[in-house]
């Protein structure tokens, strides 16, 4: 039941010293545990890689030290720690979905099995602590199971649900839980990080830490080469889209529609592009450009339009990104968006 590491990485790191910002989460953790209140259920909710998951492995490894440090963090060298770093803990367990594909689910023997270890105290004598993430993934059937250990908690053991919002999850769990917001970071944690763990420029750091939203997990996973070409391409679209018949619309849509990812980097690009052009409109300091790279090209675009049709392509966008959340059809969905966006003539309306 404990975790190996995957592919020899490194497991996920688990000092609270090492957390990126969620101060507030981790000055209540460390409340709690200093008044002898810790909860026996967590739910932690926020957006992928914001560090739910490293939270949980700290508070597992700080739980279980046998030597913890005075402001309450693992100490990362007695027999506990250790094991914790080689990701072969016996007390601690991330409980995943077992299932690819569309519906990934955690299932119900995934939560009997854990119920039956919970009988027993915790092996190596500390805290049990079992991470579920997403929450969200939990059948009925799981969750059910689940809610027969919240409402009879055994004795030193600690349940942490990490889920993107409690939308998804039973009210019957999130009743029985102590819920936790953790927040996206701030874009110069992302930047920083991003410099430091890739040693990317200061330019590629800015362009993928605008386009995480705050999460640094998104952020490192994004490549800034293969955002930019995406980039180059949705300039390209909205120039044509701009210029072009309104014949031009259905086959652009079509294609686009095919690719979940490119059309959520498409709407985002797009939406930062009018953003940075209303930012210099202002006369904002290109340091706060998510585009920065691409200065001399957002000049020139910003000759030739204005901040309505700026506003007007973003208010599109937008409402075409709250259709498809919505599950709308995306071809139609962009076929509305081309139109709208041709309207405007994008950013050159004095053409
Ligand atoms: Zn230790």
């Amino acid at each position: 039941m404990t975790e190996k590491p995957k592919n020899n990485a490194p497991p996920a790191p688990f000092f609270f010293r090492d957390i990126l910002g969620q101060e507030r989460v981790l000055g209540h953790l460390r409340a709690a545990r200093n008044a002898d209140r810790l909860a026996h259920a967590y739910i932690f909710l926020g957006p992928e890689g914001v560090g739910k998951e490293s939270v949980a492995r700290a508070l597992a490894a700080a739980l279980n030290c046998t030597q913890p440090l005075p402001e309450w963090d693992a100490c990362g060298t007695c027999p506990s720690c250790k094991r914790m770093a080689a990701g072969t803990h016996a007390d601690f367990q991330v409980l995943r979905p077992t299932s690819e594909g569309r519906q990934p689910q955690i299932k119900i023997e995934q939560i009997r099995e854990f119920r039956r270890l919970t009988a027993y105290p915790p092996m190596e004598g500390g805290w049990r602590v079992a991470l579920i993430k997403p929450a969200e993934t939990m059948n009925a059937a799981a969750a059910n199971a689940l809610l027969k250990t919240l409402e009879e908690p055994p004795a030193r053991h600690l349940l942490i649900l990490a889920a993107a919002s409690e939308t998804e999850l039973f009210p019957t769990i999130v009743s029985r839980c102590q819920k936790f917001l953790f927040a996206p970071l701030p874009a110069v944690l992302v930047i920083q990080e991003l410099q430091a763990r890739r040693g990317l420029s200061r330019e590629d750091a800015v362009f993928l830490s605008a386009l995480s939203g705050g999460s640094l997990g998104r952020a490192l996973a994004l490549n800034p080469q293969e955002m930019a070409e995406q980039r180059r391409r949705v300039l390209d679209d909205l120039e044509k889209l701009g210029q072009g018949s309104p014949a031009a619309v259905v086959p652009w849509a079509r294609g686009l529609a095919k690719n979940n990812q490119e059309l959520d980097n498409f709407i985002l690009l797009a939406q930062m592009w009018y953003r940075d052009l209303l930012l210099l409109n202002c006369g904002a300091a290109g340091r706060l450009l998510a585009h920065q790279d691409c200065l001399q090209e957002l000049e020139q675009d910003q000759k030739r339009g204005g901040p309505k049709t700026w506003f007007a392509g973003f208010a599109a966008l937008a409402a075409a990104h709250r259709q498809l959340q919505a599950n709308l059809n995306p071809e139609l969905t962009l076929d509305i968006l081309g139109f709208r966006l041709q309207r405007q003539g994008f950013v050159h309306e004095s053409r």
